[in-house]
């Protein structure tokens, strides 16, 4: 890895392009995947790279969601493997949710290795190898594993295809996604969209779940019922406005507080 020096102030984004690169390096993740966290970054930057608020509820909304569901699984992809992969293993150890690797631009070598990651960090099952073509796409598109996302009653589906998104909500699936667009189809398809960085994501989540597993059954379900996914969306544009008109604001040396 490249040294990057810990004050940069794009130090966080840094480390993460270079774990994107690892894992291009490494096959886990596809070209594509660094295009992928391209586009991330960008609206990262209009976001000011923090969680924002309806951000944080959607975090919420999501873990209340996997520690409700009956037979809830998580989806790897091979960006989500180079970034988060401790993370995300303890994540479906504390709400009992599988771990499937889920790709799009899928190889078994790929998919096996994504699996080698994720048992390092001590995973105990991770499904992916045995997908069959069971969505409502074309063939390679399709596959998932039957007893995995096929099964499942909450998808947590971080990064995902917009296709694949809204195939996996016409299951009558409850999908949840992380986007830091959210004009994406995905972000618009899912259920419940985070905006926000996976890395922030996933750490927010796995810091909330201690509270929230002293909440009853009824009082988690009221978490969701409170929850609209186009409001989480609406702030998130409204909050990349705002971030954009003090960014214009301080260029022109305009004080935005009214006299
Ligand atoms: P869609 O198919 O949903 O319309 P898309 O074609 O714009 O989306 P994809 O290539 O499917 O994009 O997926 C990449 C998406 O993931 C982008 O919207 C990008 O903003 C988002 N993204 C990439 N890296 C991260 C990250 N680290 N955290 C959060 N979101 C990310
Ligand atoms: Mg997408």
């Amino acid at each position: 890895m490249t040294e990057i020096p810990k004050n940069h102030p794009r130090y966080e984004s840094l480390i993460a392009r270079e774990k994107i690169v690892s894992g291009v390096n490494r096959g886990l993740t596809s070209q594509q995947g660094l295009t992928a966290q391209g586009r991330g970054e960008a609206f990262d930057y209009l976001i000011g790279e923090k969680t924002i608020a309806s951000a944080e509820h959607a975090e919420t909304a999501a873990a209340c969601l996997l520690l409700l569901a009956e037979n809830p699984v998580i989806s790897v992809n091979g960006n989500a493997a180079a970034l988060v992969p401790k993370e995300l293993v303890e994540l479906a150890e504390l709400t009992g949710s599988k771990l499937e690797v889920n790709l799009f631009h899928r190889t078994p070598e790929r998919v096996k290795k994504i699996v080698d990651e994720l048992k390092k960090y001590d995973a105990s099952c991770v499904l992916g190898e045995n997908a069959e073509p069971l969505l409502n796409l074309d063939h390679e598109r399709a596959k998932v594993e039957r007893d995995g996302i096929f099964a499942a009653d909450v998808v947590f589906v971080p990064l995902e295809d917009g296709d694949r998104c809204k195939a996996l909500t016409e299951m009558e699936k409850l999908v949840i996604t992380v986007d830091l667009n959210p004009l994406s189809r995905t972000a618009q398809t899912a259920h419940v969209s985070i905006v926000d960085n996976l890395t922030r994501a996933i750490s927010n989540m796995i810091q909330m779940i201690p509270e929230l597993v002293l909440l009853s059954k009824n009082e988690l379900w009221e978490v969701i019922e409170q929850y609209d996914n186009k409001m989480v969306l609406a702030d998130a544009l409204e909050e990349m406005k705002e971030h954009l008109t003090e960014k214009q604001n301080e260029l022109l040396g305009i004080d935005p507080t009214p006299k």
